[in-house]
């Protein structure tokens, strides 16, 4: 396990910083994620790691912006560092979809495949347990 784990993820409230999945109904521990790539000028200190589930890791990988699908503009992705996730997303709770508020939630959302029919059914269900949002 990360070294950093216990720290990112008490801070994270054991959830998802980028789609709030909670880690409790998962049967494995969440990742501890580079939020600014090591590749880059990244580096492992608690303020450039954040928690992040598998899929939202997978997606992001060592990206650091995406197209806004609204604008067509390139955007900065969401940073939970710097960002605060209200005023990025908001989420629609019968349909299980988040919603992007800003350019930066928008991009986020599209990058790291945050709606797919998957993701909106198991939102749907953690919702149904009172664990989303
Ligand atoms: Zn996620």
């Amino acid at each position: 396990m990360n070294a950093h784990y216990p720290v990112v993820a008490t801070r994270a409230g054991h959830r998802c910083e980028y789609c709030r999945a909670p880690e409790a109904i998962f049967n494995f521990p969440f990742e501890v994620e580079h939020i600014v790539p090591t590749g880059s000028t990244g580096t492992s200190t608690d303020d450039n790691l954040a928690l992040a589930g598998r899929s939202c890791n997978l997606f992001k990988a060592d990206c650091r912006e995406a197209v806004d699908p609204e604008t067509g503009l390139t955007s900065p992705l969401f940073n939970p560092r710097v960002d605060d996730w209200t005023e990025s997303f908001s989420v629609d709770r019968s349909r299980g979809t988040i919603l992007g508020l800003t350019p930066k939630g928008r991009a986020t959302i599209e990058r790291l495949r945050m709606n797919t029919p998957s993701q909106l059914e198991a939102r749907r269900q953690w919702a149904r347990l009172g664990l989303f949002p």
